[in-house]
């Protein structure tokens, strides 16, 4: 049997690759970054669709922000066991909040987490689904190619993310997001 994946949680992989939920992710190479603020960066093929998504937002009157772009595994790492030690929770209710590292859409360079600039008190929370932005982004983001990852509901059992969108418009995005998209048709 394989060891589990994630040095210090138990959980093992499923048939389908998932840890608690989530598809196994590598990193983005370092060469495909680029900055769209400092010390924020994402894959280039997607912060070009966020830029054109971002300015075409602002010019219906939406502050939309980034809270959150590409993420390295070893940050993932910190951010998966620091919030789990903090919130007392156990792995699978952590893992229903945040990916483990290793199997968070963060580290592709191709995920953004997006706050309403007028709304900040509904960043990474489930009422940013009330926002102006969210309203947006639901009637224009497919139209750049940014898709909600986590609808309510979803396949994956991952808990409603109304912030988190991923890029799927370049032929290596698609391949990149394949095996969520075929769960959660
Ligand atoms: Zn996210």
């Amino acid at each position: 049997m394989a060891p589990p994946p994630v040095q210090g949680l138990q959980a093992r992989v499923g048939l389908d690759g998932r840890l608690l939920g989530h598809f196994p992710y590598g990193e983005a190479p370092t060469a495909d970054l680029v900055a769209i603020a400092p010390g924020v960066q994402l894959h280039r093929d997607a912060a070009a669709a966020l830029l054109r998504l971002q300015d075409a937002a602002a010019a219906d009157g939406i502050d939309l922000r980034v809270l959150s772009a590409y993420r390295s595994i070893d940050l993932q790492k910190q951010i998966f066991f620091d919030v789990k030690s903090e919130r007392n929770q156990s792995a699978l209710e952590r893992a229903q909040v945040s990916a483990p590292p290793g199997f968070s859409e963060h580290s592709t360079g191709y995920a953004v987490d997006l706050g309403d600039g007028r709304a900040p008190d509904t960043n990474l929370s489930a009422s940013f689904e009330s926002t102006p932005a969210f309203a947006w982004l639901q009637a224009h983001a497919n139209r750049f190619h940014f898709t909600l990852s986590f609808q309510a509901g979803n396949a994956q059992g991952v808990n409603y993310e109304p912030w988190h969108w991923r890029f799927e418009g370049s032929a290596e995005a698609l391949k990149t997001f394949e095996a969520a998209q075929r769960l959660n048709r």
